[in-house]
């Protein structure tokens, strides 16, 4: 079986946000993760989840975190005419004149919200 990436990315996910929240000053349990990737990095949110629900264990205060992965598309301008567009395959060609583009964005993969489990719902 290929070498699955997600692994990786699943890791980076919880050390990233275990660093934010200690940069906060926040001890709290986490309840949930708003992860996004650009598609360009081909991330399959599935395989993704899956590795963060492994890895997650070894992490006390994300234990009963979920993970939500939004994908992110492709942007990419024309070196032609200049059209911007999104592309959600990563086919490099302006739909207006068929010229190659160049890609702007689809690569960035970002911690968007880590949310805080709510202490007064514990129990
Ligand atoms: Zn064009």
């Amino acid at each position: 079986m290929a070498a699955v990436h997600e692994v990786g990315i699943a890791r980076t996910i919880l050390e990233m946000a275990e660093r934010e929240l200690a940069d906060r000053g926040v001890s709290d349990e986490v309840e949930r993760i708003v992860f996004s990737a650009g598609r360009l990095n081909a991330v399959i949110p599935e395989i993704l989840v899956f590795n963060f629900d492994v890895l997650k264990r070894d992490f006390p205060r994300f234990a009963g975190a979920l993970l939500e992965v939004e994908e992110t598309p492709i942007r990419a301008r024309c070196r032609a005419c200049a059209k911007g567009f999104e592309i959600d395959e990563p086919l490099f060609v302006c739909p207006d004149c068929g010229s190659p583009a160049a890609v702007e964005s689809g690569r960035e993969m970002i911690l968007q919200r880590i949310v805080i489990r709510d202490p007064s719902k514990a129990g």
